[in-house]
């Protein structure tokens, strides 16, 4: 899977991406990010990408001709395959699990990152398919949500991660929060590590992390849990007469 950034700070981009889990699928070639400064396409002499809003108001505006000349020369080097286009906007559809596993499925995204007070709204109907939001809060620019983005589809890529359980088990992809989980030391100042863990006993263990993260899903996330035991009605023997 191929990711194209467009960006003002395409540093800020890659400091994040370079690194860790994501840095390595890079080297390996199992994902594919390019970072593309959108100021090495204004035609400006003096290299501006932004302007005052018509209208009035606080702010600058990203102008359409640099972010548009880039997204052209972006698709002009695209692989073949299914590509979308996504603008990262407070206005847009929240991301979440059910977003990246949708958008995991195609071969090319490429996420346009506004800055200041944003882009030209032409630029949206021009180039873009969706806006999406990484949640109902504002930043100063889109490069962290399309850090999130990049990292949260990356994960369900075959091959990002070692074993396909590591996402399939964990919270909120699995439907339920995660279980508490404990490493070494058995006793750390004073806490101990539950004795099942200890057991051996692999049922009892499954056991007692699903009724914990039942327990821990049911208190935090109602929603999750409803929606959970919804799909996953608990089975009710019947009482022989
Ligand atoms: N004036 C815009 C508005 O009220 O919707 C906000 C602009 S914001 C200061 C600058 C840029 O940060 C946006 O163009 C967008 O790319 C990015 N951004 C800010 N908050 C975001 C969020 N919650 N999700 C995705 N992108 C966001």
């Amino acid at each position: 899977m191929r990711f194209d950034i467009l960006t003002l700070f395409p540093q800020m981009v890659e400091s994040v991406l370079e690194s860790s889990i994501i840095g390595r699928a890079r080297e390996g070639g199992i994902i594919t990010v390019c970072t593309h400064d959108i100021r090495d396409y204004t035609l400006d002499k003096h290299k501006k990408t932004d302007d005052t809003p018509y209208g009035g108001g606080k702010g600058m505006l990203m102008s359409t001709q640099p972010i548009c000349d880039c997204f052209d020369a972006v698709c002009k080097n695209l692989p073949d395959g299914k590509k979308k286009v996504i603008y990262a906007s407070p206005r847009g559809r929240i991301f979440n699990h059910e977003v990246a596993k949708e958008l995991s499925e195609y071969d090319n995204l490429i996420i346009l990152c506004g800055h200041y007070e944003g882009v030209d709204e032409r630029v949206i109907e021009e180039i873009v398919d969706e806006e999406i939001s990484i949640g109902d809060y504002v930043l100063t620019g889109g490069e962290i949500p399309a850090c999130i983005i990049v990292d949260a589809v990356s994960r369900l890529i075959d091959g990002v991660l070692s074993d396909k359980e590591c996402y399939e088990k964990e919270s909120v992809a699995s439907g339920l929060l995660e279980y508490p989980q404990y490493t070494k030391p058995r006793v750390f100042r004073g806490r101990e590590v539950p004795e099942v863990l200890l057991s051996g006993h692999h049922e009892n263990i499954e056991k007692w992390r699903h009724e914990k993260s039942l327990e821990i899903t049911k208190q935090r996330r109602p929603d999750l849990y409803e929606r959970y035991v919804a799909q996953n009605p608990p089975i009710v023997k019947k009482k022989k007469k």
